[in-house]
Order: structure tokens, then sequence, then C-alpha cells
């Protein structure tokens, strides 16, 4: 983070949510009170390791209960503070209001290194915390449910729905008081690679409009780009991961806490991340160029630049250096508001983090959805979806032989068209359809309207509409 003045994380998200309300028309005091944090939990535990007793401090903060339960994740990391966590509740109020996912804003961590910890510690830790949390119902299917972010994932959210069963054992829904659980225990197909999955569709999505493309001087189609990737944890591993693979980009540097990785021929993402685990880092990797001062990539010249690391990344020491043409925000908050003005001036487009990394909480929204109707998605309609299929297949191949086989079906399509779409193909297809119907309310606001000059603007605009319109319909 630069010496120069800058705000608070939690400043800088209201800054942004100032600049957007100030172009709307809210009754008197609403935009005060949906800008607010409801209420911030903080609590201090102790745990007995290696013979002493350690005492812990985490939070649990609610943004906005308009809707209800309240979603946000729960992040491990040394920077947790009550000003970050009740930044990022505030963003998880925005960004499901964007992506319609029926839920309020919340957010938690706990002040811990996790590498410093032996996975049988960190499990009394997370459940010690899932107790405190759960006692006060800021754990629960239907008040407040967690889900992963920074420092965790699977194993601990397999945890804390353990710790909530436990704690109340004839609670039929139980499972659904958390969400990013492992396949056996109540997870859904996809929900690991889908905050990255739902920045790849984002960014097919903008490519589909040469508007938009052309506004941030870009052209053509995805296939080619040049991309650098601040950040190789899940959701940036992911997205360069499908980019590259799927999409044709040349993800042409990785930027990692040790340093930088840049190689203009491309990164093979998969070893790269093989190497990160072996060693711990990206230095030594054999191919391309290490640069030490890893923040310096970010300066870099490319056409995608996808932070997905840490909050403020990008503000007022190096956002005039930026030569990115367009920034998707993998990451919550990557740069500050001081940040984003100048990048604004530069006519540099970004992709907000509300809809850029709004992947992770809408597959988490239909993990809770299937941890209450206690039924995999798919399992239904597979087979039946199969067979008519077949009927249509059997009809086109005796046409076939009528015509003595000189036409016949393609057997790549007959493979494709038969498959009946299971859970994962589900859960990707509802991923893909709400980027896109978000992404297009986004844009609309931003073609439509000469005061808004920016995507992040548009974006507030449209979930304060939805947010003040919940709060409306209550009678507030
Ligand atoms: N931690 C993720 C986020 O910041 C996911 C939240 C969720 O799935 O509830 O969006």
């Amino acid at each position: 983070m630069s010496n120069l003045k800058e705000p608070s994380f939690r400043e800088s998200v209201d800054l942004m949510f100032n600049r957007a309300v100030a172009l709307m028309d809210l009754s008197p005091g609403l935009e005060e009170k949906i800008r607010v944090c409801n209420a911030t939990y903080t609590v201090r535990f102790g745990v007995r390791l290696r013979g002493a007793i350690h005492t812990f401090t985490g939070y649990r903060s609610v943004h906005s209960e308009h809707m209800e339960p309240v979603k946000g994740g729960i992040r491990y990391s040394l920077g947790v503070n009550q000003d970050e966590v009740e930044a990022l509740a505030a963003l998880m109020t925005y960004k499901c209001a964007l992506v319609e996912a029926p839920f309020g804003g919340s957010k938690g961590g706990l002040c811990i290194d996790p590498r410093q910890y032996e996975e049988h510690e960190l499990e009394l830790i997370t459940r010690r915390f899932a107790y405190e949390l759960a006692k006060r119902d800021l754990i629960h299917p239907s008040q407040n449910v967690p889900a992963p972010d920074m420092g965790t994932g699977e194993r601990e959210m397999a945890w804390i729905a353990d710790q909530y069963a436990r704690m109340n054992t004839t609670d039929i829904n139980a499972r659904a008081c958390v969400t990013g659980k492992p396949l056996n225990a109540g997870g859904i197909a996809g929900r690991v690679e889908a905050t990255g999955r739902g920045v790849q569709y984002a960014l097919q999505e903008f490519f589909r409009h040469p508007e938009d493309m052309a506004k941030a001087g870009l052209s053509g189609k995805l296939d080619g780009k040049t991309v650098i990737v601040q950040g190789l944890g899940n959701v940036g591993y992911h997205a360069a991961k499908f980019l590259s693979e799927e999409d044709g980009c040349k993800v042409i540097a990785v930027i990692e806490r040790d340093g930088a990785i840049h190689d203009e021929n491309g990164i093979d993402i998969e070893e790269l991340r093989n190497w990160i685990s072996r060693h711990d880092g990206v230095s030594g990797y054999p191919t391309g160029r290490y640069v030490k001062e890893g923040s310096k990539v970010l300066e870099e010249k490319c056409d995608i630049l996808i932070p997905a690391a840490l909050e403020g990344v990008i503000n007022l020491s190096n956002a005039a250096n930026v030569k990115a043409k367009l920034i998707i925000e993998a990451a919550n908050g990557p740069i500050t508001a001081g940040g984003d003005e100048i990048l604004r001036k530069k006519g540099i487009v970004i992709i907000p983090d509300m809809y850029a990394n709004a992947g992770g909480v809408t597959v988490s929204y239909f993990e809770w959805v299937k941890n209450l109707s206690h039924i995999r998605f798919g399992r239904m309609q597979r087979r039946q979806e199969e067979s008519r299929h077949q009927l249509v297949v059997d009809e086109l191949e005796k046409l076939s032989e009528s015509l003595g086989k000189t036409w016949t079906l393609d057997p790549k399509f007959k493979e494709k068209y038969l498959k009946g779409a299971g859970e994962l193909e589900l859960v990707r297809s509802g991923l893909d359809d709400t980027m896109r119907t978000a992404y297009q309310s986004m844009r609309e606001v931003w073609h439509e309207r000469d005061d808004v000059t920016d995507l992040r603007t548009a974006a507030y605009l449209v979930s304060i509409a939805k947010v003040a319109a919940s709060y409306r319909a209550k009678g507030l």
C-alpha cells in the first residue's frame, strides 16, 4: 500500500458508493441506511495448543439484512481487521443484489496465519470459532451462511458444517448453514472453480460487445489477448487456467507473493501452479523471466490485468503507471478509490469486483438451494432428457439409412447431444446465465446514462436500486 493519503478499505468502498448514490434519487435517509454496516461482532476465544492457551480474534460483520440469510465468506489472514471485514460485508450486499442471489451481505474473518498451524490445530480453532458464531446465529441456514474466502476452503467449511450439525442435532437443514463444502459433505459440483469460472464468463460476455471493447481500445476475440494475473490462489488459478486453456488467452505474467514470472510466450498455468505448491513460490521457475519486485509487473503492458489477490494493490502510488487496457477485479477491492479515479481518467476500463468475482456466491446460492431441497441437481431430469434425445438420434439415423448413408450424423455431435446435463453442467449453465444477465444490466446503465461513465458506478446503481426496492417493500 502507498504512503500517499489513501482512505481505508471501508472508506474506499463508501466513497465509491457515494459517487453512485449521488446520481440516484433515494428517499432521505435511505442512502445512509443502505451504506452503513448493521452490526459487527468481535469475538476473542482461547484454544489450548502445544501446551498453552492461544487467544484468537475473529469477526462476523452483517452489512445489510434486507434479505436473509446474509451471505459472505470467512477469511483467515493476519491482515483481518474490523474495517476490512466491514468493507467486504458491504461488497457482499451489492454483489448479491447485482447477480440476484437472494441474500443480504456479510463477511467474517479470523486473524491468523493458517500456514503456522497443523491441520488438527486448524480444526480445533475453526470449530471453536464456528461454535462462537453459531451460538449467536451468525452461522445459521436461514440467518447467516458463510463460505470460503482467502485462507479457507472446502476443508474449513466441512468442519464448520459439522460443528453446526453437532450443535443442532435435529435441524434437517443443517447442511445449508455454510457453502463451499466438499461434495461428500453436502457441497455442489463446480463450487471450487466457480469464482474463476465466473471471471471467464464475465470476460466472454464483455467480448460479445464490440462497443464495450472499443471503450477499452480492444477489438476481436479473447483468443490471443495478453493477460497478467496477480495471485495464483483459487480464483486467479482457475481464471488463468480457463482463459488460457479454453479461450486462447496468453498469460504473459503471473505475480505471486515472492515475485513474478514474465514470459511473452505464455505461461503454462498448470505447470506453474505445481511449481508453486512444491517450492512455496515462483522463484526458480525454469521458464520465463523472474522479477523480484512482483508488484512492478502490475504496470507492464497487457490487454487484460486480473488482480486476484489482495485489496488495495492498485492505488495512488502506481495507478498512473498501469498500462493494461482492461482490468477485471477478481479480488475484492484491489483498486482503491483514488486508484480508480486515476485509471478512469486514463480511459482504462474496469470490470468491478462486485460483478467480476460474483461467481463464487452465485454457485454458493445453488449449493444452498441444493441443501434445502435435499436433492442433487439433474437427478430427476438427466436420464429422461437423454432418452428423449435418443429418440431424435434414432430417427435421424433411420433417415441416414434411407439416404443410403450419403449423409450421416457427426459422431461428436451425437456424443454431445446424447449426454444429459449432470450437476456440473447445470451449475455452469446457471453461472453463465447469471454472469451474462448481470453484465447486461450494468452495461445498459453504462450506455444509456450520460452521467455514468464507468462500469463500477453502473454496477452500484443497479445493485443499490435493488436493495432500496427491498427496503421500500418492507415499508422502510
Ligand atoms: N468469499 C466469496 C466472496 O467474496 C464467496 C462468498 C459466498 O459464497 O458466500 O464473494
